[in-house]
């Protein structure tokens, strides 16, 4: 008997960027179908092709290529500075390369790739494989559930590429501006391409400003005109100041009786905070807004941290996108009309 299934949302691939996706999914209340072609779990890392070394555990000698069991045992040995008996479960090698799409949705809005599909790097110490690829699920649920509710035009999902093919190819270059890969490009045609174009070697950003604060840049994310050419590709979030394409930054508030991050406000839908009551008043019911007003809704556990950390005055405002991206933000003087014409532009709110 065939059954016959029904859904919005296909995933392709059920390892660690494909069950990520179905859990954003699920934790927003769209079903999917998941496919994977193997019957258990996937090998993990994936392998494919040839051997280079990771995290500084191999040493970087083509002799290891073709050890015998023996051999890379002692090897494993030797770093981890132990004599322990050693069984080796699986072995594998995979090729050391880094490839970004040219795209990573198509033309109609529909297909989108993420995970090592949109974007290959070799292992690095930073997670870059994993990290950037539930990123990536992470950024397009967001969208894609608020297209499939219908409170959002399906333009909003031409974001996705924008955002996060960027947050790749700085990676990519990262990777390879960094120690344990620079030498294997210091040849390559690449590279001679940049120097050629003008661009000279890669300037190595900050670790955790990789980590957690890339920026985004967009038509889902609205800064004032040449401001955001003054802006680094990557910060750490204590050197952000709420700057629209950053992650709105933590602080502690409290709500009620409960001392709570300000990141546990964010990520359930749009959220608009100030500390200026008569704006949220003008502004009124906006449908799928929700305004906080810092100093009722929330109390700042230290004053002055709310202005501080989200770079906005007392009269002023800030824009908390659903998956807790600032989207933008006002200084006093903003006029209600204003902040939900953009809002409505942003969000591409239909
Ligand atoms: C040696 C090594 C060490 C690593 N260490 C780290 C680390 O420490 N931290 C980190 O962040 N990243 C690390 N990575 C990178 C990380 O493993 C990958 O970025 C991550 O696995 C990518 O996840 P993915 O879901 O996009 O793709 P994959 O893990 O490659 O999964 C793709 C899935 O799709 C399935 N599939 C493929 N084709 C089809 C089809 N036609 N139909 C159905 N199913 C299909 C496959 O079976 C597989 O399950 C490492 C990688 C390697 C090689």
């Amino acid at each position: 008997m065939t059954e016959s299934l029904q859904t919005s949302v296909i995933i392709l691939g059920g390892s660690i960027v494909g069950l990520s996706s179905a859990l954003f999914l699920a934790q927003r209340g769209v079903p999917c179908i998941l496919i994977e072609r193997h019957p258990g779990s996937s090998p993990h890392p994936p392998r494919h092709g040839l051997d280079a070394p990771h995290h500084g555990a191999v040493p970087d000698d083509p002799a290891h290529a073709s050890l015998d069991d023996a051999g890379r045992k002692a090897l494993i040995r030797h770093a981890i500075g132990s004599d322990e008996e050693i069984e080796i479960l699986a072995q594998g090698t995979w090729a050391l390369w880094g490839s970004i799409a040219d795209a990573f949705a198509d033309k109609s809005l529909r297909a989108f790739l993420a995970g090592d599909a949109a974007h290959a790097l070799p292992p690095n110490r930073g997670g870059y494989g994993a990290n950037t690829g539930i990123a990536d699920a992470h950024n397009l649920v967001c969208k894609l559930e608020a297209v499939l509710a219908g409170r959002t035009d399906r333009t909003l999902l031409g974001t996705y590429d924008a955002e996060r093919r960027a947050v790749a190819l700085v990676r990519h270059d990262q990777i390879f501006a960094r120690e344990d890969y620079r030498k294997y490009v210091a040849d390559s045609a690449w590279l001679a391409e940049r120097r050629k174009g003008g661009m000279g070697d890669i300037e190595v950003l900050d670790d955790v400003a990789m980590e957690l604060g890339q920026i985004y840049r967009s038509s889902g994310v609205m800064v004032k005109n040449g401001e955001e050419s003054r802006w680094a590709l990557a910060k750490t979030p204590a050197e952000w100041k709420g700057q629209p394409g950053t992650r709105a930054p933590h602080i502690w508030v409290q709500r009620n009786e409960e001392v709570i991050s300000s990141l546990d406000l964010f990520c359930a839908g749009w959220v608009l905070l100030s500390e200026d009551g008569g704006l949220i008043e003008r502004l009124g019911a906006v449908a799928g807004l929700e305004c906080v007003l810092v100093g009722q809704d929330v109390q700042e556990v230290e004053e002055g941290n709310f202005e501080a950390a989200f770079g906005v005055d007392k009269y002023g405002a800030v824009l908390v996108r659903p998956d807790g991206y600032i989207a933008a933000r006002w200084g006093s003087g903003s006029s209600a009309e204003d902040i939900n014409r953009m809002y409505i532009l942003v969000s591409y709110a239909s």
